[in-house]
Formats: C-alpha cells, sequence, structure tokens
C-alpha cells in the first residue's frame, strides 16, 4: 500500500494516530512543527524526536515535497520557478519584485479548466488539484529566494497562477490556514489574495468560512454580452449572480473585492463598456487594477491605447473608486498574468 503523506491527515487524525501508539499529544505537535513550520521532509532530520517514534513515522507516512526544476530569471529581476511535483507534474510560480515587496504568484491546480480564450493556461487541460502541501511549498521555496536574491522576507502571496483556486477549495482554504497559522508561516491574511475567474456559489462560500484574505475578482468586462464571449464561464455565473456574491462577501468581511481588468482594442472599450464597470463599482464596495496585457499569441486580443485607458481611469475616479494601471513583470520570461503555460517544458502531461 501507498503511503500517505503524513501532511494530507487532518490534525485530528495525526493526533489519533499519536495516540493509538502510546505517544503524548505534544510528540504530534513537535512533528506537525517540523513538517509545517520547518518544511522538513525526511522524518530522521527530527532531532527532538525519539528514533523509535522517527521509525514509526517513517514506516507509516511518507513526507511529499517539490522540487524547483527550472528556475528564470527575468531582467526585472522576476523569478519564474517551473515546480516539479512528486508524480512528474509541473506547475509555475513566480517571485515578483517591487520596490516595497516581495509578492508570490503560486498555483493551485496543474492546468486550467476554465478557458479564458485571452490566458495561455487556460490552454492546458486541467491535469488535477493540487493539495494543501503542494501550494504551501511553493510558498516556503519562493520565501527562501527573497532571502536569497533579495535579502528581503516575502511580503504578499496571490493566488494568482495556474488554475482556479475556488475549483480546488478545499485545499486553497488549508493551505491559507498553513501560511497563516502559527505552525505554519505565520503570516498575516491580509497579505494573501485568492483570485477567481467568478464562481458566485464558491465566492459566498469564501465569505461564510472568512479566511481573512482578500478576494480579486477577474472581471475584464461588466457586461454579460461581452464577458461571455471571452470568459464562458460568465454562462453559468453573470454579473447578477456575481454581484449578489461581492454584496455578500462585503457584508461577512467588510472587504472590497478587487476587479482585475484589461482593456483590449475593438473588445472592451467602448463608452458603453466604461458606463458598466461605473455601474458595477457603484453597487459593489471594490477596486480596479487595470492589468497590461501579455501578449499569448492570439491576433483577436490587443491591448487598448492609452488614451482608452485613461478614459477608464477618469471615469472610476470620478465616483470616487481607486482605479490603477498595474504593470506587468516578467513578461520576457512569459512569467507574467495569463502566461503561465509550461511553455519551457514538452508537455505538462507526464
Ligand atoms: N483563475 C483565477 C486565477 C488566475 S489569476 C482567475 O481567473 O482569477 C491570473 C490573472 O491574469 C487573471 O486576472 C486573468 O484574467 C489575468 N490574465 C489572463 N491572461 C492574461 C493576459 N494574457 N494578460 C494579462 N492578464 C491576463
Amino acid at each position: 500500500m501507498e503511503k500517505k503523506d503524513i501532511r494530507s491527515l487532518p490534525p485530528t487524525e495525526l493526533h489519533a494516530f499519536f495516540k493509538t501508539h502510546g505517544e503524548p499529544a505534544f510528540r504530534a505537535r513537535q512533528v506537525e512543527e517540523w513538517v509545517w513550520k520547518r518544511s522538513c521532509k525526511d522524518f530522521n532530520e527530527m532531532s527532538n524526536i525519539p528514533k523509535s517514534l522517527r521509525l514509526l513515522l517513517e514506516n507509516h507516512f511518507t513526507i511529499h515535497g517539490i522540487r524547483v526544476d527550472n528556475m528564470q530569471r527575468s531582467v526585472d529581476g522576476t523569478i519564474k520557478n517551473g515546480v516539479k511535483l512528486h508524480d512528474g507534474r509541473v506547475v509555475e510560480s513566480v517571485l515578483i519584485p517591487t520596490e516595497k515587496r516581495i509578492t508570490a504568484c503560486i498555483s493551485s491546480q496543474v492546468g486550467c479548466s476554465l478557458d479564458c480564450h485571452f490566458c495561455a493556461t487556460g490552454k492546458l487541460t486541467r491535469m488535477r488539484n493540487l493539495n494543501a502541501e503542494e501550494i504551501y511549498d511553493q510558498v516556503v521555496t519562493i520565501q527562501q529566494q527573497a532571502l536569497q536574491y533579495f535579502n528581503r522576507p516575502l511580503t504578499n502571496i496571490v493566488y494568482m497562477g495556474m488554475g482556479e483556486p475556488l475549483l480546488n477549495y478545499a485545499n486553497v482554504l488549508k493551505s491559507i490556514e498553513k501560511i497563516t497559522g502559527d505552525e505554519g508561516l505565520g503570516m498575516s491574511p491580509k497579505r494573501i489574495t485568492v483570485s477567481t475567474v467568478g464562481i458566485a456559489k464558491m465566492m459566498k462560500k469564501l465569505a461564510d468560512d472568512n479566511p481573512r484574505c482578500n478576494l480579486a475578482l477577474s472581471l475584464h468586462s461588466a457586461r454579460n454580452e461581452v464577458r461571455e464571449t471571452i470568459m464562458p464561464i460568465t454562462k453559468s455565473n453573470p454579473i447578477e449572480d456575481l454581484r449578489e456574491a461581492m454584496l455578500y462577501w462585503y457584508e461577512k468581511t467588510g472587504k472590497k473585492v478587487t476587479f482585475e481588468y484589461v482593456i483590449w482594442k475593438g473588445i472592451n472599450d467602448t463608452e458603453k463598456d466604461i458606463a458598466a464597470l461605473v455601474k458595477l463599482c457603484k453597487q459593489v464596495p471594490s477596486k480596479v487594477n487595470i492589468i497590461e496585457y501579455n501578449t499569448i499569441g492570439d491576433d483577436r486580443f490587443q491591448m487598448a491605447g492609452s488614451e482608452v485607458i485613461q478614459k477608464y481611469i477618469d471615469a472610476l475616479h470620478a465616483i470616487n473608486v481607486i482605479a490603477k494601471v498595474r504593470q506587468s513583470r516578467g513578461s520576457d520570461i512569459d512569467a507574467a498574468c495569463g502566461q503561465l503555460a509550461n511553455k519551457n517544458l514538452a508537455n505538462v502531461a507526464v
């Protein structure tokens, strides 16, 4: 029988295992600290655990790790990691350095099932969900790289890599618990942002569970008839449902939602498009991040000119909504938003 990863056990089961084997509860806590806080991958290195217990653990469990297979550095300092999982599958995670922050952009699924037409990850088949350990380990890896290459700690985490976090809900939630928990990295949830394509039901669930993180919605258009043509998920999750879910989110958490928004020529660059966004922002407490379009080689999508972008910003500022243009980083190594597609590898499936 294949051994289970000790980190995949719910805490109650782990504690029960120790009890069944006559071990005191504090030993379970010590082991938890080894595997989460210290990211230990070898039972033999658990120096404060008696040898007999280390052997017992080794006979019953394993500790899977991830391995950075391929690391690329952009001219702007961004680092992209091709991360190999224990079963050979590969995801990408990105370290984004700015003057004030070091942000980890992490993946939640191998590939993606959503098929947003402008996104390179959307062209990949969704192979599987990442488990909480694999999500957590990407953060640990980038935390180490932040210190090694920039001599500064990791400050922010965004679930904006490959996959849709709200379609891997339980594992994403557990990873947030471990990133923020004392037995894990002890980071503030205020520094974590979960980004979603917009799945109303799951946005409400996140509001109910309220892990105290931030929520971003990849909106790109506030008009169903436009959004449907570029993001098929809109058919089952129209703007009305997303609006209701965001209001619920605000009611439960008191936090504004951040809209991610790319402006393309001939797609969402008219007065009508601006008016629809302004209307939505009036209804939902929100901020807007206008993201630069990173080309993925599809001619249908061309970023709108600066004039249109300024029109959007002026209209949003006029109703006192914070709206900023976010420059993309790492595009020279295909590490920018929407470009994660394991390009440097022959294929994702192994
Ligand atoms: N599935 C989640 C997490 C991915 S986040 C979500 O959709 O939010 C990646 C962000 O980059 C999303 O806002 C996505 O809409 C945006 N994006 C995708 N392709 C892009 C591209 N080519 N240029 C700029 N942004 C892109």
